[in-house]
């Protein structure tokens, strides 16, 4: 089961609390990021339209006053270039080499990702896709001859962390490997601090780090609860365009 509560502040998302120590003696030594990473972050997505602020109808019915389209920014390679030189800085030791084997992403956004953070580091990228049950359920799944070895260190990347359902999907298709997972890496964490996740099936812990954290507030729509309602700001609803919602 994907839990889909909003995740607070330096909770796990699919289980108890587990101190950080923890969470991080799993694996990875990880280099610090660069101070300036989350600002250069979000002007990237600025600049780009990938972050947009205003009065939205949002798919929920909701509205809020910050808008992401992640492909706005994902469409510029350099940028994606730039953003994936971050992901891949979570994953080299102090000698600069990878501590993973293997980069494994969701599609659609984590196949792009995958790719260039495994180009990086010298690495394999791998995509899971999702893959429909006979009893019209969701799955992810490697497919296209992916494999994994025995002991090989696996590094998740995705883009946006929202409730944490996207990397819950994940960790069936990666437990179903022989591989060993030791870092999830997300450029923007708009859960509220996401440290860790855990597995339901065996209740392993994983560390999740993000690039850059962004705090994205929906309303009831109304004067008396949504603050761009009460301005009297016009509406706009981005789904209408062609482009996805979140
Ligand atoms: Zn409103």
């Amino acid at each position: 089961m994907v839990q889909r509560q909003s995740v607070g502040a330096h909770s796990p998302i699919g289980g108890p609390l587990v101190p950080r120590a923890v969470a991080y003696s799993l694996g990875v030594s990880g280099r610090h990021l660069s101070r300036h990473v989350p600002a250069r972050v979000e002007e990237l997505f600025r600049s780009s339209g990938a972050l947009r602020d205003g009065h939205f109808l949002l798919k929920s019915g909701r509205h809020g006053d910050r808008y992401l389209e992640k492909f706005q920014v994902l469409q510029h390679p350099e940028a994606v270039v730039e953003i994936c030189g971050h992901l891949a800085d979570l994953v080299r030791g102090d000698d600069g080499q990878p501590t993973v084997d293997v980069v494994v992403g969701p599609t659609t956004g984590g196949v792009l990702l995958a790719f260039e953070v495994a180009r990086q580091l010298g690495l394999r990228g791998i995509f899971a896709e999702e893959v429909k049950d006979a009893d019209g359920g969701t799955r992810r799944e490697f497919r296209r001859g992916f494999t994994i070895a025995p002991g090989e260190r696996l590094y998740l990347v995705d883009d946006i962390l929202t409730t944490g359902g996207s990397l819950l999907a994940m960790l069936p298709a990666i437990e179903a490997t022989p591989g060993e997972l030791v870092l999830a890496g997300i450029i923007v964490d708009r859960s509220g601090g996401t440290t860790q996740v855990r597995s339901e099936a065996t209740g392993r812990i994983t560390p999740v780090r993000s690039l850059w954290t962004l705090d994205v507030p929906t309303y009831e729509p109304g004067p008396a609860t949504c603050p761009a309602c009460a301005s009297g700001e016009p509406l706009v609803a981005p789904g209408s365009t062609g482009t996805s919602a979140p």
